[in-house]
């Protein structure tokens, strides 16, 4: 079987390593436009128990990637000069850079590497293969110009965001929320190396015209940015990797594959970064399209139609939490006018997927703090 996989993010690697993993005779070429050494963006957050969902079937990647990562318990919000800390989630994280080279190692012990500096830029290129796999991200080349085919819709967010990084450590994950004469902001940072943190600036489309963010270019940005926050960063200055501001696409496809052509990762949908799910997600549509292409070796039609039918409904659990998610980040400014106790109970609750109880369990010290707030609020 001849298989073209294009794109060697997180998705596409994956992907390419368990399938020379589980046929060493199979003919893959992973091609990439990138160099090995360029990506966007810092680190990425796993929620929950990180990558203990690859320790089943990979031990071998499962503690490769997890003796890298930074590891933490709680989650805290700064509002109003208050820091309220919700104990017991569990984050880790690690440096996307990172995160692919170890990826790209895992590929390298069966035996291949992508193509790098390879950018597909025409439709002929994808001919000759018995599967072509879009693992190309949020603008993939897989499904351009055949959006009507695999039904795909592309809706962008209102809030302007800009990732950048910072030497400035933080021990937990924190949402930042500031209010300044023009408008207000969010910071979403945490560290994902010893010495480096990812800082995301979110702020609604109002603000982001008062800013005057339209006519500035990169450097001008960051300082701004710098200015904002400069209480939280402490003196240590924001780092920049193309951090334009861009508006968050929420990508989805009514079909995951077109005859022989499939679409995993960021291509096929995007989950708001609110949520720390869209690599995790990458990495799981790998797992299944290998395992269906395992199951069923005599038809590539049998094996795609197993993959969308195994992993469609985990993924629309998600994609609801993930757009509840980015809906409250959509107003977060009206949420602001709740005082620091509140603001962070209606917070932990807004994908839909956390209940009171199961809070009361996970984060006991951060309910009881509530309660007693409370209480004291009713005296
Ligand atoms: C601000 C922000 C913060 C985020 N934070 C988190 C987080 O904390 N946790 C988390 O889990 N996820 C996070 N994500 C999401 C995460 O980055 C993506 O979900 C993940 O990278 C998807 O992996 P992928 O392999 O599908 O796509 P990508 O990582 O986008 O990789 C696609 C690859 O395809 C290559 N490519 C594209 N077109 C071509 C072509 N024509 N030819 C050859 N190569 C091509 C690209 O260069 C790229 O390397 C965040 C996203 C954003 C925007």
């Amino acid at each position: 079987m001849k298989v073209l996989i294009v794109g060697a993010g997180p998705a596409g690697l994956y992907l390419a390593y368990l399938l020379k993993r589980q046929d060493p005779a199979l003919h893959l070429r992973v091609v990439e436009q990138n160099p090995p050494e360029a990506t966007f963006g810092f680190g990425v957050v796993f929620s929950e128990r990180a990558l203990e969902f690859l320790r089943g079937d990979d031990p071998q990647t499962c503690n490769l990637v997890s003796s890298a990562m930074e590891q933490w318990s709680d989650l805290a919000l700064n509002h109003r000069g208050t820091r309220i800390v919700i104990d017991g989630i569990g984050f880790a994280a690690i440096g996307r850079l990172k995160l692919l080279q170890l990826l790209r190692q895992r590929l390298a012990s069966v035996g291949e590497s992508p193509d790098h500096r390879c950018a597909i830029t025409q439709r002929s290129e994808l001919d000759g293969y018995d599967l072509v796999v879009g693992a190309d991200g949020v603008n993939s080349f897989v499904r351009r110009g055949r959006e009507g085919k695999f039904g795909t819709s592309v809706e962008h967010l209102q809030n302007r965001f800009a990732w950048f990084g910072t030497t400035k450590r933080f021990e937990t994950l924190t949402q930042t929320f500031v209010e300044t004469g023009e408008g207000t902001f969010n910071a979403h940072h945490y560290r994902y190396a010893p010495g480096m943190s990812t800082f995301i600036v979110e702020c609604d489309p109002q603000t982001w015209e008062r800013a005057g963010f339209a006519g500035m270019d990169e450097a001008g940005t960051r300082a701004r940015c710098e200015q904002v926050f400069a209480a939280t960063l402490d003196g240590h200055p924001l780092v920049a990797n193309r951090s334009m501001w861009r508006q968050f696409p929420k990508v989805r496809n009514e079909r995951w594959f077109v005859g022989s052509h499939v679409l995993i990762g960021d291509a096929l949908r995007t989950a708001h970064f609110s949520i720390g799910s869209g690599t995790r997600l990458a990495l799981e549509d790998a797992i299944a399209l290998a395992k269906a292409l395992r199951e069923h070796p005599e038809s590539i039609a049998d094996a795609l139609g197993a993959f969308e039918a195994a992993r469609r409904p985990i993924v629309e659990k998600l994609v609801a939490a993930a757009n509840a998610s980015a809906d409250w980040y959509e107003h977060f400014a009206a949420h602001m006018w709740l005082e620091p106790w509140e603001l962070a109970w209606q917070y932990i609750q807004r994908s839909g997927r956390v209940d009171v109880e199961r809070l009361r369990r996970v984060s006991p010290a951060f309910v009881a703090g509530y309660e007693a707030h409370r209480a004291a609020s009713a005296r």
